[in-house]
């Protein structure tokens, strides 16, 4: 498909519309959006999933609401849109032409090409098209303009709606430094050592003092954990100020900056607000939200482990009043770091839906974006404190295109060859996305695939559904974070519920991976290592028969061809080999390696891309990605990619003849890790460089990166200069050692 990059954005044209979809035949309605086929999920699934609604259809709605979105948040405001008998107008960018929202909204307007400042933050545009489809409300989801009160105000301005609080209050909590000020007027326990905006680094060095190290250095603007740096000395100060200034200018066009005191290791835990504009707000519990890289959170779950009915009581009333003391009247999240005795600090309020909101939907039956839409029409909350309960156990992970073995998620991109959701395992499962097979993960937005949500009677209940659901979740075509969900999910801290901001640090590490350079990440144990031999053998077994069976692709009829036992030397890379023998009776195999017997269940054929044996008893997911006639095969287990060769014992011993793969050193290099653009360039040829210090900045997915020296050495050559774009694992500098 081409698109005409040269013709202008007139207004929200009808050609604009047409060429991008022109493939797809669209009812065209002159001068507005597009009306397409759209698909929804049953009404009695809704009214199940939101069981604590108290829904009358008599009351007065919005007849057509805009999504200001991309996504999955976007779905999910159309999916209740819909329910509530509401039009939706979705919003796209021109990479964005074929994104499920845009099919499941009544109507679309094109806003612009892809890079967001280009469109889905292009105020004017969004606001022209909610005028043109005449949508009397504008949900803005999360991130984009969801806490832009300038948005706000120009959509009051043309009598649309804003669906979120009033402009004053997210003036007032919409800024860290604003909302700290207010918080501590209303007796918020907030962070100690926080003063107000620090304006030079030399500030920034005197106030970490006064506070005492450690320090946290963040962007008043920020958000997504973007524009923050921990500091345990003068040096990281002035440091961190610098690069999360730039991040905080970069990302938020708003480089203000605050010191607080950095709270070791405290949990995350955040209250659910919803407000009405007649003075009520009640608060929906919390979520825990500790599970972090880079300050951005990857598992939530709700309730916490950690509160007590009277710390619960407490903190919910904090936030409420918090919300009050501004006229808060819509959904928010008041969110606080917990420390280990209990005491707790406000932290910041996000004055939108939040990405983690469906637990909390889990467990107290509530559909937030219906309150939203409710209360925005100025309705008042159906729902008393007295009516908000937690029933079960909710958990969500944060399934992401990114690389898990780099930094625990460095962000990849790429087509989402295979995709298949793993909604079919259980009822208990809710899996919110954006994308489906074909979809491409691209740079211009979050790399965020999916919200895999499972809910269960008790906590280890909804882990359990979550790890079957992680097992068949099937993602090709990108680099995703399930080995690192997977793990983590079934890891002993975290089933115990003993979790800090600091679990992944403190759990791995040495970043996340064990044993080898490649694949193996997960440390199998031997009884796993001896499952997945078995599984490989069993394979290899079943391979041989089908080939066994077709002569120059003609079907032949050999059941006597292959000896019912088999041996073979089964390899898993990184560990050490096994011999594996193998006998095959009705619809069992008998596998026998060293002394374990294990009985695998013959239920699974080789065309299927999850095989669910019973081994020993024990239903276990491997998804068969890859395997080759020569005994290459390539499993996912337990999250995890495994390389696993299956030899029959005379090639395994011809194999010993075979060339030693060389594994290169990385030491004397310095590589882009991800694609970016170099930023800076903080060494020449010839200078010294000690380990640890910086060689250059990379901007990459908004965030700066330093990217350090791995050794003392001697700067040889510098490939690129601050502007050039870098690939990834392109070498920037070549150092040298010293002699
Ligand atoms: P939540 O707090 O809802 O769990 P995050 O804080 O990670 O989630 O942010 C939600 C989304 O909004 C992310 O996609 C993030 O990149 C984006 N985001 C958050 N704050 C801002 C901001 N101030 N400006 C731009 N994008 C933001
Ligand atoms: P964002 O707007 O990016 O969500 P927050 O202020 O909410 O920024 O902080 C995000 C995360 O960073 C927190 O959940 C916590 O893990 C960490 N963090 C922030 N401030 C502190 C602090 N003062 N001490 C320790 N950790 C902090
Ligand atoms: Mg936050």
């Amino acid at each position: 498909m081409k698109f005409n990059m040269n013709l202008r954005l007139k207004g929200l044209t009808v050609e604009r519309l047409t060429l991008c979809l022109q493939n797809r035949q669209p009812q065209v309605s002159p001068g507005h959006g597009v009306r397409l086929l759209s698909t929804s999920k049953s009404l009695s699934f809704m009214e199940k999933r939101y069981w604590n609604t108290v829904f009358s259809q008599s009351e007065p709605k919005f007849s057509k609401v805009l999504i200001a979105n991309r996504g999955e948040i976007a779905c999910r405001v159309i999916e209740t849109c819909r329910h509530l008998g509401i039009k939706s107008v979705a919003v796209y960018s021109e990479v964005d032409c074929f994104a499920p929202h845009v099919r499941l909204a009544d109507e679309a307007v094109c806003i612009g090409p892809a890079p967001s400042s280009q469109s889905y933050l292009v105020m004017e545009n969004i606001v022209e098209a909610a005028k043109n489809t005449g949508a009397d409300a504008v949900h803005p989801g999360y991130g984009f303009l969801s806490e832009n009160m300038d948005f706000a105000a120009k959509l009051t301005e043309n009598n649309i709606v804003f669906v979120g609080p009033n402009s004053r209050a997210i003036h007032m909590l919409g800024d860290k430094i604003e909302s700290k000020r207010i918080a501590k007027e209303a007796n918020v326990s907030i962070v100690p050592g926080f003063d107000g905006e620090v304006q030079t680094d030399d500030d920034a060095v005197r106030i970490a003092n006064e506070i005492g190290y450690p320090v946290m250095i963040k962007a008043s603007a920020g958000g997504g954990g973007k524009g923050m740096r921990i500091a345990w000395n003068d040096d990281e100060t002035r440091q961190g100020f610098r690069l999360s200034k730039n991040e905080a200018k970069s990302s938020f066009g708003d480089d203000r900056m605050l010191i607080e005191k950095y709270i070791d290791k405290p949990r995350h835990i955040e209250f659910q607000v919803m407000c009405d504009q007649h003075g009520n707000a009640i608060y929906l519990n919390e979520r825990e939200c500790s599970i972090q890289r880079r300050n951005q959170k990857v598992i939530e779950e709700a309730p916490s482990t950690f509160l007590d009915p009277e710390t619960r009581a407490a903190m919910g009333t904090q936030a409420t009043d918090l919300a009050r003391a501004v006229g808060y009247d819509s959904a928010g999240t008041v969110e606080f770091l917990i420390d280990s005795e209990r005491n707790f600090y406000f932290l910041e309020m996000n004055t939108r839906l939040q990405v983690e909101h469906p637990i909390t939907e889990m467990i107290t039956g509530v559909d937030l974006v219906h309150q939203m839409l409710r209360v925005a029409k100025g309705h008042p909350l159906t729902h008393t404190q007295q009516d908000i309960g937690i029933t079960g156990w909710a958990v969500e992970c944060r399934v992401y295109a990114e690389d898990p073995f780099k930094g625990f998620g460095l962000p990849s991109v790429g087509r989402l060859n295979k995709y298949k959701e793993p909604t079919h395992v259980s009822d208990k499962i809710r899996c919110d996305s954006g994308v489906e097979e074909g979809s491409e993960i691209s740079v211009y937005y979050d790399s965020m695939i999916c919200k895999l949500i499972t809910h269960g009677h008790d906590r280890q209940d909804a882990l359990d559904t979550m790890s079957d659901a992680l097992d068949q979740y099937e993602i090709r075509g990108v680099t995703h974070n399930i080995p690192l969900l997977r793990d983590i999910v079934q890891e002993e801290r975290f089933k115990a519920g003993d979790t800090t901001t600091n679990y992944l640090a403190e759990v791995y590490p040495e970043g996340f991976k064990v044993g080898h350079y490649l694949m193996l990440s997960k440390q199998l144990n031997s009884s796993e290592a001896m499952q997945l031999a078995a599984m490989a053998a069993c394979v290899r077994y079943k391979q041989d028969v089908r080939s066994s069976s077709f002569l120059n692709n003609t079907r032949i009829k050999t059941s006597a061809s292959l000896p019912s036992k088999q041996t073979f030397r089964v390899d898993i890379e990184g560990s050490d080999g096994f011999d594996v023998s193998l006998s095959s009776e009705n619809d069992n195999f008998q596998v026998t390696i060293g002394e374990e017997h294990l009985k695998v269940t013959d239920n699974f054929n080789l065309s299927q891309s999850v095989l669910s044996p019973q081994i020993s008893g024990d239903t276990t997911h491997f998804q068969l990605l890859d395997s080759s006639p020569t005994g290459h095969i390539k499993f996912r287990y337990f999250g995890t990619v495994f390389d696993v060769s299956v030899l029959t014992q005379d090639f395994a011993a011809m194999s010993q003849y075979m060339k030693e793969k060389v594994v290169p050193d990385f030491s004397g290099v310095v590589v882009a890790p991800m694609p970016g653009i170099v930023k800076s360039v903080a060494v020449s040829v010839g200078d010294m460089v000690s380990e640890g210090s910086e060689v250059c900045v990379l901007e990459a997915m908004k965030m700066q990166n330093s990217l350090t020296a791995s050794k003392t050495a001697k700067v040889k050559k510098v490939n690129f200069k601050a502007g050039d774009t870098v690939g990834e694992s392109d070498v920037i500098v070549e150092l040298e050692d010293l002699s």
